[in-house]
């Protein structure tokens, strides 16, 4: 997972230090060394989280956090408040400013990188909520997701499962007032009510007396109807090796034994509200928005829907600065499908032809069918050689293997035709990237039809 972070820190040292360590686990990482520089940053550029050191001269990172929490362009972006050891008032301000969570100096190495994951999946799951309410508010459909926006991350249902009663106790006070909790000292049990699906957040103690808290989260992770929720692991600060082993296991983020209640509140918010977000997402397209962006013979996207996405997908990736590769393609003597064995057998070409693209390309890839017999697939993250690539395997799912008709009864040989392009940058717009594509596809037909075809270099 690739997450741009702004770290802001008025001392140089800490800077680099952070930039060593963050950029050793494939962050991205800007840095600022006063509070204004931060703001600037965050108001110019898209980053992803910010750790924000408390005490600096000028704007201390108290108000960072309130700016960037009040004004709407940077109200979504996830705050880490590296605060001094033990300085709960310190917590208690960073909460009231807006802060997401916390760490404490000097920075650990586990902590900094579990934290800074675990707000990195949570951004990534909001920027996907927020693209999607603007595409439905552009095509004027309410996105029924549009409310999730706005999660608080209260009012969760969390399992704490800890057989040491005192620990156990602290922890469902420190939440009792925002969520309701329930304790589960004995793992099968645990297992069994997670299970039965009621739960937001298991909170898991990673030295259970009688079970290995490892053999549990895999468990969790293995079933089906447990796979998706989230584990915050309780560990002591001497346990770093199982730890590490534990969040590599699938557990989401970890407090510590001592961690105080502000502490708690702000990382089971978290934990709550990307659970929330994943749902909304996995249950995706749904309903009203489903019939109004996507096309009923296929299944796949809309012409409409596909062209109002496709423009912030490319925003994004100039922001981000990634490639995007778009594809277009049209099956080959399609008329001559129609008119040997009649309408009803090309929908059915039609239909099957959309399976296998779907199964060619990526849940983050934008398929959609742009007309006719025509498809476009827009491809995020994704520069013309990787997308020639795709642009191959998906020709040769479709040309490999005949298409049954009639029921099984006869079966048709289909080949298609695909034109490639990309993103050339900031000058560049969707419908140029689309018509580079459609004129690449025009060459495939010309020279033979059944091939790929990339825009001229
Ligand atoms: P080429 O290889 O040059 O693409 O030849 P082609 O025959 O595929 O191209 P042409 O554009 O001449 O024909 C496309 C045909 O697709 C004509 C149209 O009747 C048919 N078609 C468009 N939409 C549908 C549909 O929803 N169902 C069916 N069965 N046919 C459709
Ligand atoms: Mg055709
Ligand atoms: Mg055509």
């Amino acid at each position: 997972m690739s997450a741009r972070v702004l770290v802001v820190d008025d001392n140089q040292a800490n800077l680099k230090l952070l930039k060593v360590r963050l950029s050793a686990e494939y962050f991205e990482v800007v840095l600022a060394s006063s509070g204004q520089e931060a703001l600037d940053i965050c108001a110019s550029s898209q980053c992803d989280i910010v750790l924000l050191d408390v005490m600096m001269p000028g704007i201390d990172g108290f108000e960072v956090a309130r700016r960037l929490k009040s004004n709407p362009a940077t109200h979504h972006i996830p705050i880490i408040m590296v605060t001094a050891l033990d300085q709960t008032a310190d917590r208690v301000r960073g909460l009231e400013a807006g802060a997401d969570d916390f760490l404490t100096k000097p920075i650990d190495d586990i902590a900094l990188v579990a934290r800074v994951r675990s707000l990195a999946r949570l951004k990534m799951a909001t920027d996907e909520m927020r693209m999607r309410v603007v595409t439905s508010r552009q095509i004027g459909v309410p996105d029924p997701a549009e409310n999730a926006i706005h999660d608080e991350g209260v009012n969760g249902r969390i399992l704490v499962v800890e057989d040491h009663a005192p620990t156990a106790d602290r922890i469902a006070a420190a939440l009792a007032r925002q969520h309701t909790v329930g304790i589960s000292p004995d793992p099968q049990d645990a297992l069994f009510r997670a299970a039965e699906g009621k739960f937001d957040l298991m909170i898991l103690s990673l030295d259970l007396q009688h079970y290995d808290a490892l053999r549990l989260i895999g468990q969790i992770r293995s079933l089906e109807r447990t796979r998706y929720l989230p584990i915050l692991l309780v560990a002591a600060a001497e346990q770093k090796a199982r730890l590490l082993r534990a969040l590599d296991l699938g557990a989401n983020d970890y407090l510590l034994r001592n961690a105080d209640k502000n502490e708690i509140s702000a990382r089971v918010k978290t934990q709550v509200r990307r659970r929330r977000f994943a749902d909304r997402l996995r249950d995706n397209v749904t309903q009203s928005m489903e019939l109004a962006i996507t096309d009923p013979l296929t299944g796949l996207y809309n012409r409409r829907y596909m062209e109002s996405h496709t423009s912030l997908l490319v925003t994004r990736a100039l922001e981000r600065e990634k490639p995007l590769s778009i594809l277009i393609t049209d099956i080959d003597h399609f008329k001559s499908i129609n008119d040997t064995y009649g309408h009803d057998a090309g929908d059915e070409v039609l239909r099957e032809f959309a399976d296998r693209l779907r199964s060619c390309i990526r849940g983050v890839d934008l398929a959609c069918r742009f007309g006719g017999e025509e498809f476009v697939v827009v491809m995020p993250d994704t520069d013309l050689g990787i997308a020639s690539r795709v642009a191959e395997r998906i020709r040769r799912r479709i040309a490999g293997e005949p298409f049954q008709i009639d029921r099984g009864e006869r079966s048709i040989e289909v080949t298609i035709s695909i034109g490639l392009a990309a993103l050339h940058g900031a000058e560049d717009l969707p419908a140029t990237i689309l018509k580079r594509a459609d004129e690449a596809l025009y060459r495939a037909k010309r020279s033979g039809r059944n091939r790929v075809v990339s825009e001229a270099a």
